[in-house]
């Protein structure tokens, strides 16, 4: 079999390191014009504020690829010949594959605003992004970055390390209105005033201004100012990567539509990552999921697919983590911004310290735990899914978030409190006992 992929990002990289392990004698080649290796996209923030180098951000030793016999073209896929099996590269002669895995990533979403084409205006998704960016922000004394989601947050933090004045325009009446509950949107805005990031609420980017040499010189709002700015990120999201299936059969909405085993409309064509769209996702899940974890499940799975394994991709609890300039932010199963009917939260926080707990559950006998967020505290993964899963109750896990704590030696001095606080709040219920000694030694054990 000679499996071809199309990017050489998390997803596409997962999937032929799969595949390889699944089919130790298949031809696999990765296609990727962006480098022609496989790093960390998450880190190229990293990479602009000096903090790290090209080197650094790829996960593997350039020996790697020939020692698993994974093929690296660098090269743009042109077009894809489905009746033919082949793929046509810009440089290089067309590959002929067996299958063929769609990979392709995103790019920056823009909104057609009128001076969007204005040097010094970009998004922050490629190599070549932190490139431009690193080229046209020397000597830029204000930056507006439009967009209140982690990349906004990002690109104010990476100029920040350079001494640009930031204003930050967000659309929502709170930070990331559209995902964080008040509470931990007001913890981000207090670290973002922190830093000196100016951040507009309410205010959307209606116009770019450039000067006569066609470069960006200020931008309107929708609360009729004029900021200026010598640079413009634009944060406002994502779009899938489509170009390639235009002509050959594969459908397309958003994204490229594929089924729950991650194949298209056309046999034989798969996609992951950025770029897929699953049909039909289960209720409470997107269908499109632009992340770094999701990616890499989606690449072991399809990589079970067309190595004869049919297996459906199923993620499981969702959970993502962030940071936004100091403060970490991590996020296990459902918590939505506002309560749905029937259901709850409970919101703990310190009241000197930038740190949060929230549980969100179920108003039913049970109190079935639906979700967790923390800001600037940090729980072990493996917990927080098992209890997800299995349909803990809120309450068995206030008593044992000592197994949760990532760090027991700093945080079970708030596992107190956090009790307590519960306690307090529902009073009809039973008081909660704190399981510390218990959860402490279940994390032990588990080392
Ligand atoms: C700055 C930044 C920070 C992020 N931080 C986080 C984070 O903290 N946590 C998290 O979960 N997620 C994060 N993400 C999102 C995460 O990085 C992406 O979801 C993930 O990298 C997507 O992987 P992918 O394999 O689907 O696609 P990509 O990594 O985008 O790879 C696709 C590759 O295909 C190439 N390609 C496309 N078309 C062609 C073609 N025709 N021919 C040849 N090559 C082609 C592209 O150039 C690209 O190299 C971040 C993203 C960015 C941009």
């Amino acid at each position: 079999m000679h499996l071809v992929i199309i990017g050489n990002g998390i997803a596409g990289v997962t999937c032929a390191q799969t595949a390889r392990r699944l089919q130790p004698e298949a031809r696999i080649t990765l296609v990727s014009s962006e480098s022609p290796h496989h790093f960390s996209r998450p880190a190229l923030m990293y990479l602009y504020m000096g903090h790290m180098r090209w080197p650094d951000v790829k996960p593997f030793e350039d020996w790697y690829w020939a020692e698993n016999r994974l093929e690296l073209i660098h090269d743009h896929a042109t077009a894809i010949d489905a009746k033919q099996q082949q793929v046509h590269l810009a440089a290089g002669p067309p590959l002929t594959y067996d299958a063929l895995l769609l990979a392709t990533g995103a790019t920056t979403r823009y909104y057609g605003w009128p001076g969007q084409h204005l040097q010094g205006v970009q998004g922050l998704v490629s190599k070549a992004d932190v490139e431009l960016m690193a080229a046209c922000t020397p000597g830029v004394q204000q930056a507006v970055v439009v967009g209140g989601g982690l990349i906004g947050v990002e690109l104010a933090e990476m100029l920040g390390a350079r001494r640009v004045a930031v204003t930050l325009l967000v659309r929502d009446a709170h930070y990331w209105g559209s995902v964080l509950p008040a509470e931990e949107a007001a913890l981000v805005a207090a670290e973002l005033r922190r830093h000196g990031v100016q951040v507009q609420y309410g205010t959307e980017l209606t116009e770019i201004l450039g000067d006569d040499a066609g470069r960006v010189r200020a931008v309107r709002t929708s609360a009729g100012q004029e900021l200026p700015a010598q640079w413009v990120g634009i944060a406002t999201g994502v779009q899938p990567n489509l170009g390639l299936a235009a002509g050959t059969g594969i459908e397309t909405d958003r994204g490229i539509l594929v089924d729950e085993r991650l194949q298209t409309s056309v046999p034989g064509i798969y996609a992951a990552g950025d770029c897929a769209q699953r049909r039909q996702p289960p209720p409470g899940e997107a269908a499109i999921e632009p992340l770094w974890y999701t990616g890499r499940m989606q690449g072991e799975t399809v990589a079970h697919t067309i190595c004869g394994q049919p297996t459906p991709y199923r993620r499981g609890p969702w959970f993502n983590s962030a940071k936004f300039f100091d403060l970490e932010y991590q996020t296990y199963g459902q918590v939505p911004a506002r309560p749905e009917a029937g259901q709850a939260s409970f919101w703990w926080q310190h009241p000197t310290r930038a740190l949060g707990l929230r549980l969100h559950y179920r108003l039913d006998d049970h109190l079935t735990l639906l979700g967790l967020n923390t800001m600037g505290l940090r729980l072990r993964h493996e917990i927080c899914d098992g209890w997800l899963r299995q349909g803990a109750s809120v309450r068995h896990a206030l008593e044992h978030l000592g197994a949760a704590n990532f760090d027991p030696e700093f945080f079970p001095q708030h596992e107190a409190a956090i009790v307590a606080a519960f306690n307090q709040q529902q009073p009809e219920l039973a008081p909660l006992v704190l399981r510390r000694r218990k959860g402490l030694l279940v994390h032990l054990l588990s080392l």
